[in-house]
């Protein structure tokens, strides 16, 4: 099969001709269909983070395709089903995050395009117990984008608390962004869409934002205390200076959602305005697998829309660069066929 292979930190990816893997007992291998470019995937390939992925490793985490054989004890999905391989590759049942409903938070869990090989390939091993079924109907180069852009901003807004009469504020509208807008929505909040280009700005208003901010033309913090100041901030760029606009872009009482995960570690906050405020500070990474359900399922129903364009895996180097440069509206999905 064909592979992106990242063999070196830093380095071009190599297009390899690999052996695809045999599903062990729980395992199932997938035939991809459409396997999407999330920043993440840029990260992992720099060695971005403190927790590093160990090369030569395939990337990719939105992965959607056909069961084409599953191994020993597999029950919930049969060979010919579209599923789909998020980033939460595996987790392990048992510990107390897992048993209450939290396995994106299971210390023991695996990551798909990182701890262990993703989908930008043409086949790719899940585990079943892990997978999500795609919906009928939902296009697979829709289904890929909302595996972790959609689950992620998902489970952010509602870690965000937003509420009908709240005002959220997303920073940055990009992959994630250009969801979390309609997720905030459909939660019923009036959103402000923040980022650096009057395109992305432009989608976001098509996509429900009832105010946009150039962070590039105007400081959003002013433009958002002016509007009242947002109940929620949902900091999705990759950048902390966006999560420190972002702060002080809240009202009292209000909740900054951390969800970008800028190489540059580092967030300066003042604890003084933080403690009489009443400010919220809280982590939200992916999400759970009843979360990426009920994604699919707003998605069958039509409540969301996914901007996306397609990409041969041929050309992998050149779609990490249009998404390092801000180039791309949302989201690029490979379509390992092409
Ligand atoms: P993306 O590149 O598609 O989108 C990022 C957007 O932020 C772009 O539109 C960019 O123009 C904008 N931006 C950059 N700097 C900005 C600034 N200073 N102010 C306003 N906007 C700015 O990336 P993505 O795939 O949406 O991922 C975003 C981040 O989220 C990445 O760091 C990624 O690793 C992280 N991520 C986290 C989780 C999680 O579970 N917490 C899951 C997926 C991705
Ligand atoms: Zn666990
Ligand atoms: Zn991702």
């Amino acid at each position: 099969m064909k592979a992106a292979i990242v063999s070196e930190f830093g380095q071009p990816l190599t297009l390899e001709d690999r052996q695809a893997g045999e599903p062990d007992s729980g395992q199932v291998l997938v035939r991809t269909e459409a396997s999407g470019l999330c920043h993440t995937d840029l990260h992992a390939a720099a060695g971005d983070w403190p927790v590093k992925p160990s090369p030569p490793f395939i990337p990719g985490h939105e992965v959607i395709g056909t069961v084409e054989r599953a191994g020993a004890d597999v029950t919930r999905v049969s060979e010919g089903d579209r599923v789909a391989i998020p980033w939460l590759g595996w987790a392990c049942g048992e510990c107390e995050y897992c048993t209450s409903g939290r396995e994106n938070l299971c210390e023991s869990q695996v990551n798909t395009g990182y701890g262990v090989d993703g989908g930008w390939a043409q086949y790719a091993l899940g585990n079943a117990s892990y997978i999500g079924v795609v919906p009928e109907g939902i296009d697979p180069f829709d289904a890929a984008p909302l595996t972790c852009a959609g689950v992620t901003t998902h489970k952010a807004v509602k870690m965000s608390g937003a509420q009908p009469s709240d005002l959220v504020a997303v920073f940055g509208v990009g992959g994630l962004g250009h969801l979390a807008v309609q997720y905030a929505r459909i939660a019923g909040a009036q959103v402000v869409a923040v980022d650096l280009t009057d395109d992305k700005l432009r989608m976001a208003k098509e996509l429900g934002a009832s105010y946009v901010v150039n962070a590039r033309e105007q400081d959003p913090a002013e433009e958002i205390q002016q509007l009242g100041g947002a109940d929620a901030c949902i900091g999705l760029a990759g950048s902390p200076k966006a999560f420190e606009q972002a702060y002080h872009s809240l009202r009292r009482g209000g909740t900054l959602v951390l969800v970008g995960l800028p190489a540059e570690n580092e967030l300066r906050i003042p604890i003084f305005e933080t403690v009489l405020s009443g400010i919220s500070i809280v982590g939200s990474i992916v999400g759970t697998r009843v979360d990426l359900k009920e994604v699919f399922e707003l998605h069958a129903a039509g409540r969301t829309r996914v901007q996306h364009e397609t990409r041969s895996l041929d050309d992998v180097n050149e779609a990490m660069r249009e998404l390092e440069e801000g180039e791309v509206t949302a989201r690029l999905v490979f379509d390992p066929a092409r």
